[in-house]
C-alpha cells in the first residue's frame, strides 16, 4: 500500500468502498502505515477507539512514541499488520503517555535501544501512561554491545496498567529486565498487571545487576505499588540471586511457575505482600532457590518447590533476621508473616533466623508457621536455625520420613510416600493428611499458558557434539576451512597425522574437535582458538604443541576476543595434551579479555606440561565491581608440569554479596613445580580472590608455591580435603573483609600441618 492511501485511510467510514477500490483491506478506523512519517501522520489523526498498524517488515532505528487519550470503551491500539511480522531493529525503542492506550504484536530485535529502556511507560518525567496495556510484545537478545552497559527492557511507570502475554528472551547485559517505577506519586499504588508473560532464559551475568523483574526500590520501599504478578512462566531466570526483587508494599505474586531458575523470589523490602500458588521447580540445579522472606506482613500461602538445590540466603524456603530499626536500604524484622500451607520437597535447605549476626540481630516475630508439608526422600533435616526462632508460632506442620527437626515442636514427623498427580505436583499417598502442603486444586502456570503462541520458546543452548561429523584432513588450511564451513554443534573429526595451523581458527558457533586417534597440532599465530560472540570450544582426543608459536610473549593457545562479549562461552578439554608453550615467556593456555565470560570451563584427563606462563587466566575484571570471568572451572584426573605462572589466576572483587559464583573445582589431580616463574605475580600455584565455592581433593601438589586464596565477601566455602602436599607449603586463606576467623575446612591433607 502506498504512503497516499495510508493517509487516506483515517478520513471515515463514507470513503470504504474507495479504499477497497485501492485495495486497502483495512476498515474505517483502522490506519496501515509502512514508514515513520506516516506513523507520526497517524497519530496525529488517530482518534479514540482507532489503530495504527506497522506495516509487516524491518522497521529500523523506530523510535516510537506512541501517546494519545482513549477512553476504557475505545482505547487506541498500536500493532502490527501480521503479529510477529513487524521487526524493530537497529536502535529502536518504544515508550507510551497518555490514557488507554494498547500495543501488541512488535518483535524488538537485531538491535538495541539508543535510550536506556526499551519499551517505557512514560515519555518523559511529566508524561507516563496510565490505563494501557501492552500485550504480545516480544524482546528477544535486545541487547547493548557493552556487556556491563546498564539498559532496562520494560519499564512501568503510571498506574492501572498492564502487560500481559509478551515474551522476554536473552537479557545479557546488565541491569533489570523488567521493573516498576514508583518513583514519583503518580507511579504509586499503581495496580499494575504483569500476567502470562515468559520470561525466558536470562543467563548468569556475572556480577549484580540480573535480576528477572523488580517492583520498587529501597528508596520507595515502604511505598504501597498493589501490582500483582500472575501467571508468569520464568524459566531459566539465572541472571544472579534475585529473580525477582520485590522492594514496595501490598503486591501479590500469584501462580507463577519459576523453572530451573537459580536464585529466589525475594521480599527484599516492603510490607504486606501476598505469596500464593507459586510453583518452583529446581530440577536439581545448582542455585535454584524459593522464597526468601523479610519485613513485615507478608503472607506466603500454598506455594510448591521441588528440587531446589540452593544454599544459604538462595535456599528453597529463607526467612531472614532484620536490622532493629532498620535504615530503609537494610534488612526490616519479619513481623506477622503467615507461612501456611506450603509444600518443600527433596530441596535442601530452609533456613530460618538467617543473616543472624552483630547488626542483623531482630529474630521474626509474631508469625505463624504452619501446615506446611517438608518431605525429603533420604529423611534429611533440612532446617537450619540462626537466632531465637521463639517468635514463629510452628503448628500442624508435617515432616515426611523420619526427619530429625531441630524445633522439636509444631511438626509431626511421618512416614509418608510421595506420588505425582495429574497437575504434576506431589502429593502424600497418606489420605488421612489433609490441610497441610498444598492444596490439590493448585494449577501450576504451564510454559505454553504465557507468552504468544507465533513465537518459538527456543533452546537457549546448542549442545556439544549435537550435530554432523566432519572428518578433516592434516592438509594445508583444512581445519581453517572445515571451521567456516561446519554448523553450530558440528563435530570436527581429525585424522590421525601432524596440522600446523597458519590461521586463528575464530569460532561464532559451538564446536566439537575430536582426534580420531593420534592427531598432532601446532600452530603459527599468538593462539590456536579464538571464541568470539556465539562460539564455544570442544577438544577431545588430541595434542597441541606451542613449538611453532611466534617467538613473542603472551602467546595463548585459547582466547576469547579481546572486545567485550555479550553471549556465554563453555570450553570442555577432554583427553587432550598441552605442550611446549615456551617459546617466550607469558605464554598462557587459555587468556580472556575483560567484559567476556564462561558459563563453564571444564578440564579431564588432560596433561599440561611446560607452560611460561598461567594455564588458566581469569584476572581481567580487576576493578573490583564484584564482576569475573568465570562461572565455573572444574578441572579433574589431570596433570600440570613444569607451569611457571598459576594453574589459575581467578579474581572476583568487589563486596556485593549478587552472585553465587566464581566456583572451583580441582579433584584427582597433580600438580609438579607450578608457580615458580619470575613474572608471576602472585607468587602462587592458584590464586583465587573471591571465589564463592572451591573444592580441593584428592589432589597431589609437588615442589610447587603455595595457593593463595582471599575470601572477600558473604560466606564463600572453602574445602581442601584428601590431597597430599610434597614439598609444598600450606595454602594461605585470608578473609579480608568479613573480621571472621578463617572459614576454609581443611581436612585430611597429607604432609601439611592442619
Ligand atoms: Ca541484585
Amino acid at each position: 500500500m502506498s504512503k497516499q492511501v495510508a493517509r487516506f485511510c483515517t478520513i471515515g467510514a463514507s470513503f470504504v468502498m474507495l479504499f477497497t477500490l485501492y485495495g486497502c483491506a483495512v476498515s474505517t478506523d483502522e490506519i496501515l502505515v509502512e514508514n515513520q512519517n506516516a506513523y507520526i501522520e497517524a497519530l496525529k489523526n488517530v482518534q479514540p477507539g482507532g489503530t495504527i498498524k506497522l506495516a509487516d517488515g524491518v522497521w529500523e532505528d523506530f523510535e516510537i512514541l506512541f501517546t494519545g487519550i482513549g477512553t476504557a470503551e475505545k482505547p487506541i491500539t498500536l500493532t502490527a499488520q501480521t503479529k510477529g511480522k513487524v521487526i524493530l531493529s537497529g536502535q529502536s525503542n518504544l515508550r507510551l503517555a497518555g490514557e488507554h492506550l494498547i500495543v501488541s504484536g512488535l518483535v524488538f530485535k537485531d538491535g538495541y535501544t539508543p535510550t536506556s529502556e526499551v519499551v517505557s511507560f512514560r515519555r518523559n518525567n511529566e508524561e507516563l501512561a496510565n490505563n494501557s496495556r501492552i500485550t504480545e510484545v516480544v524482546i528477544d537478545n535486545y541487547n547493548q554491545p557493552e556487556r556491563y552497559e546498564v539498559d532496562f527492557w520494560v519499564l512501568m511507570y503510571g498506574k492501572n496498567n498492564r502487560f500481559d502475554h509478551n515474551h522476554l528472551v536473552g537479557k545479557r547485559n546488565k541491569g533489570v529486565t523488567m521493573a516498576v517505577r514508583l518513583n514519583t506519586i503518580d507511579s504509586q499504588e499503581n495496580h499494575h498487571r504483569i500476567d502470562h508473560n515468559y520470561f525466558g532464559p536470562r543467563p548468569i551475568l556475572g556480577s549484580n545487576g540480573g535480576e528477572t523483574l523488580r517492583i520498587g526500590t529501597s528508596h520507595y520501599s515502604r511505598t504501597n505499588s498493589f501490582t500483582i504478578v500472575e501467571n508468569n512462566y520464568f524459566d531459566r531466570s539465572d541472571g544472579e540471586l534475585e529473580i525477582i526483587s520485590n522492594k514496595s508494599g501490598r503486591n501479590t505474586f500469584r501462580n507463577n511457575t519459576f523453572y530451573q531458575s537459580r536464585g529466589t523470589l525475594t521480599m527484599r523490602h516492603g510490607n504486606n505482600n501476598l505469596v500464593e500458588g507459586n510453583v518452583f521447580f529446581g530440577n536439581g540445579a545448582d542455585h535454584t532457590g524459593g522464597i526468601r522472606v523479610i519485613n513485615g506482613g507478608q503472607t506466603i500461602l500454598n506455594n510448591y518447590m521441588e528440587g531446589l538445590k540452593g544454599t544459604r540466603f538462595g535456599g528453597a524456603f529463607v526467612v531472614m533476621n532484620g536490622v532493629p530499626n532498620s535504615p530503609i536500604n537494610r534488612y526490616d524484622q519479619v513481623k506477622d508473616a503467615n507461612i501456611s500451607r506450603n509444600t518443600i520437597v527433596n530441596s535442601d535447605n530452609i533456613q530460618l533466623a538467617a543473616g543472624s549476626d552483630a547488626e542483623r540481630s531482630a529474630a521474626p516475630v509474631d508469625s505463624r508457621f504452619a501446615n506446611n508439608l517438608i518431605f525429603n526422600a533420604d529423611g534429611r533435616d533440612t532446617f537450619t536455625i540462626y537466632d531465637d526462632v521463639s517468635g514463629i508460632d510452628f503448628s500442624d506442620n508435617i515432616i515426611g520420613r523420619a526427619a530429625p527437626n531441630s524445633l522439636g515442636y509444631g511438626f509431626k514427623v511421618m512416614d509418608i510416600n510421595m506420588s505425582r498427580a495429574e497437575n504434576s505436583l506431589l502429593y502424600p499417598e497418606d489420605n488421612g493428611i489433609e490441610n497441610v502442603g498444598v492444596s490439590r486444586d493448585l494449577k501450576p502456570t504451564s510454559k505454553d499458558a504465557t507468552g504468544v503462541d507465533w513465537y518459538p520458546k527456543a533452546e537457549p543452548l546448542i549442545a556439544f557434539s549435537s550435530g554432523q561429523t566432519i572428518e578433516v584432513q592434516p592438509e594445508e588450511g583444512a581445519l581453517f576451512n572445515a571451521v567456516q564451513a561446519a554448523k553450530a554443534g558440528d563435530i570436527l573429526l581429525l585424522v590421525p597425522g601432524h596440522y600446523v595451523v597458519s590461521k586463528f581458527l575464530k569460532l561464532d558457533k559451538p564446536l566439537t574437535f575430536k582426534g580420531a586417534d593420534d592427531v598432532h597440532i601446532s600452530y603459527e599465530r599468538s593462539t590456536l582458538f579464538q571464541i568470539e560472540d556465539g562460539g564455544s570450544l570442544q577438544l577431545i582426543n588430541l595434542n597441541i604443541s606451542g613449538a611453532d608459536a611466534p617467538d613473542n610473549a603472551g602467546n595463548s593457545v585459547i582466547r576469547t576476543s579481546p572486545y567485550a562479549m555479550l553471549q556465554n562461552y563453555r570450553l570442555e578439554i577432554i583427553d587432550t595434551s598441552f605442550s611446549d608453550l615456551d617459546v617466550n615467556h607469558s605464554f598462557n593456555v587459555m587468556t580472556v579479555a575483560k567484559g567476556t565470560f564462561a558459563d563453564q570451563i571444564l578440564v579431564r584427563n588432560s596433561t599440561f606440561a611446560d607452560v611460561t606462563g598461567a594455564v588458566f587466566k581469569l584476572d581481567k575484571e580487576s576493578d573490583d565491581f564484584g564482576i569475573y570471568n568465570a562461572e565455573y572451572l572444574t578441572i579433574g584426573n589431570s596433570t600440570f608440569d613444569n607451569i611457571k605462572g598459576a594453574l589459575v589466576d581467578f579474581y572476583r572483587g568487589g563486596t556485593d554479596e549478587s552472585t553465587f559464583g566464581p566456583h572451583f573445582s580441582l579433584q584427582n589431580s597433580t600438580l609438579s613445580n607450578v608457580g615458580s616463574g619470575k613474572r608471576n605475580k602472585s607468587k602462587s600455584s592458584m590464586q583465587l580472590h573471591g571465589v564463592q565455592v572451591t573444592d580441593m581433593s584428592g589432589n597431589i601438589f609437588k615442589d610447587s608455591r603455595p595457593f593463595l586464596i582471599n575470601h572477600t565477601v558473604g560466606e564463600p566455602k572453602t574445602r581442601i580435603t584428601k590431597n597430599k602436599f610434597v614439598a609444598t607449603p600450606a595454602p594461605l586463606v585470608s578473609e579480608l573483609n568479613s573480621g571472621l576467623a578463617p572459614t576454609a575446612v581443611l581436612q585430611d591433607n597429607e604432609g601439611i600441618n592442619p
